[in-house]
């Protein structure tokens, strides 16, 4: 029989896992295929940990990873590759946001042949236009600067044969774009459409400070095109200039007046002053980038594994 691993990362969803775990054993047990659940618990404050002892301890086939602190969504979800052995691997939210009722759907997919496939939010329920709004032109954009193409409202809910989870393992970045990294492995991909629901209970767990730094990671990721951007902003400005001095010195020169106007100078210090801040910020941005990944250190630290305690069961022996 083959097998199947369920990846979930899960931050403060004490309101959701049991209800999750429930409809994700409804919508596999009936398929023939051993299927293990892996949570890894992204260092939640709430009694997240202690509901997956609890179900861990009730049924063998979910484990659970608890992580030293928060690492974030992208790094549990990587954790949780780490440790999945089945022969499908497939990710998915915790908050019923991607829809247990797909998984056969999926493993149907790689079934047909298919070593990766990965799901598009066409929509998503309940979600204000600002942000919709907000994530189309982050796609537009990305795709412009960078150099892989990422699937407009392509999501992590998505199944990896194990030879791409293999693959995928040895991509060890620390600003990671997952949904970016899967698209430049390759393998045969698919793309499935789905509208995404309400989250089941509970907040988005996205603040806006870590959906930019998600934004700014998949750009870096992905793209030296700003650095050459600050490069040709430069040369224009540069080009400008020699035109203005050669205007100033021609007027002076042959017109035999002194131009006046410190306005303009101060004006245009300002500007090329602010063009070169920019310049740098984009350098430091990939800067930053380079000293967190030559410190090498580990992507997560797991504090504890949680699975069923077989040790002192007498009936099971
Ligand atoms: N999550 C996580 N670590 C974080 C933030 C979120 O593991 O720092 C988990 C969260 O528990 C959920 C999934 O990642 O299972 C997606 O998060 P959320 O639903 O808050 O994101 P949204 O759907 O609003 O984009
Ligand atoms: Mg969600």
């Amino acid at each position: 029989m083959k097998s199947i691993s369920i990846v979930v990362p899960v931050y403060n969803e004490q309101e959701n896992i049991e209800n999750f775990y429930e409809e994700v054993v409804k919508c596999m047990q009936p398929l023939n295929y051993g299927f293990e659940l892996i949570f890894v618990d992204d260092g939640s404050k709430d009694a997240s940990a202690m509901l997956l002892d609890r179900l861990a301890q009730k049924d063998e086939r979910v484990r659970a990873l608890l992580l030293a602190r928060n690492f974030g969504h992208q790094i549990a979800l990587t954790c949780g590759l780490d440790y999945a052995d089945g022969d499908a691997v497939i990710t998915m939210d915790g908050d019923m946001q991607h829809p247990p009722e797909m998984l056969p759907m999926l493993i149907g997919k790689w079934e047909e042949g298919y070593e990766v496939v990965q799901t598009v939010r066409l929509t998503t329920e309940g979600v204000s236009w600002t942000k919709t709004a907000a994530s189309n032109m982050y796609y537009k954009i990305i795709n412009w600067l960078s150099t892989v193409h990422i699937q407009e409202g392509g999501s992590d809910f998505r199944l990896m044969d194990k030879k791409v989870v293999s693959s995928f393992r040895r991509f060890r970045e620390r600003a990671r774009f997952i949904r970016g990294m899967i698209g430049e492995i390759g393998y045969k991909q698919i793309n499935v459409e789905f509208v995404a629901p309400k989250r089941f209970a509970g907040r988005s767990k996205f603040s806006l400070n870590k959906m930019l730094h998600f934004a700014l990671d998949g750009i870096t990721a992905y793209s030296k095109l700003p650095l050459r951007f600050a490069f040709y902003i430069g040369l224009i400005c540069g080009l400008l200039s020699l035109l203005v001095t050669l205007h100033v010195v021609y007027i002076r020169l042959f017109t035999g007046e002194a131009v006046p106007g410190w306005a303009t100078i101060s004006a245009s210090i300002l500007l090329l002053g602010g063009l070169q801040l920019a310049g740098l910020g984009i350098i430091g941005e990939y800067v930053g980038r380079i000293f967190e990944e030559v410190k090498q250190r580990p992507l997560y630290l797991v504090s504890t594994e949680l699975k069923k305690q077989r040790i002192f069961d007498n009936k099971a022996y």
